[in-house]
């Protein structure tokens, strides 16, 4: 059994056939997909889909890139869903710092918004983090946020975990998991290094998808099912039998997101 634990299963490009990207999850053994929120109206889809197939489950956040533009109104939606039983984490939120530094204080209130609504609803927050290369800013802005609203019952992951390795030490050190995706299946990522020194306790996965498809799909569209090739290489990489790294990180999941 696997889970993967980010999915955007109601993006376009996974819509034409998604009975059969449904139907190859299920034969790669993965039970449990989780659907990250972008918007508003990408809870309603996630939603949706939810009700129409078992072991889907939805989340409810506003993107970092779609916070410049948000309403109170868009956020008011948010704070709403996260009263439906349906929604089982904050997601995704964070900061990305990639494509506009025009809005970066509104990135950080609105992270901060999600981080303190994630703890008055009692749910798992899932980040997105995003720099240029070789830049640290994102990481250093949302560790310090973090440290700053941080309280006991505060947890979740930091999706699509890229390095570096203080970062990870931050995470787990604030009790957050890590989100291993196709990167680690990427030549010269360095994400593979990181991974084989965290424990596998602190390990969820995820396919990002239809994003981020892992080696030997790169560049071509991801899929749910592909989070077998994220198990398998983090398998390799720890010399562990691949049903432990399966057991392993879907009890993670499971208890972190209560599902
Ligand atoms: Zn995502």
């Amino acid at each position: 059994m696997l889970v993967d634990t980010h999915a955007h299963v109601y993006h376009r490009r996974l819509a034409p056939d998604l009975e059969a990207v449904i139907a190859r999850a299920h034969a790669a053994g993965v039970t449990k997909v989780l659907l990250p929120a972008i918007d508003v109206p990408s809870i309603h889809q996630a939603l949706d889909l939810c009700d129409m197939h078992e072991g889907l489950y939805a989340m409810a956040a506003l993107h970092p890139t779609e916070t410049k533009d948000a309403t109170d109104k868009d956020w008011r939606a948010v704070v709403d869903f996260c009263a439906d039983p349906r929604v089982v984490a904050v997601g995704e939120t964070g900061l990305d710092y990639y494509w506009d530094r025009s809005f970066d204080v509104t990135q950080q209130d609105f992270l901060r918004r999600h981080v303190r609504l994630a703890l008055e609803a009692d749910l798992p927050l899932v980040l997105h983090l995003r720099d240029k290369p070789k830049r640290d800013e994102v990481h250093r802005d949302l560790v310090r946020i973090l440290t700053e609203e941080r309280t006991d019952a505060m947890r979740g992951v930091f999706h699509c975990f890229t390095g570096p390795a203080w970062v990870a030490e931050a995470a787990m050190e604030l009790g957050f998991s890590l989100g291993l995706g196709g990167a680690l299946t990427f030549k010269n990522a360095g994400v593979d290094t990181i991974a084989l020194s965290l424990p596998l306790e602190r390990i969820v996965l995820e396919t990002d998808a239809p994003f981020m498809a892992p080696t030997p799909h790169r560049g071509r569209r991801n899929e749910p099912a592909y989070v077998r090739l994220v198990a398998e290489k983090l398998a390799a990489l720890k010399a562990l039998p691949l049903g432990e790294v399966m057991r392993a990180t879907t009890a993670n999941a499971e208890a972190l997101f209560r599902v």
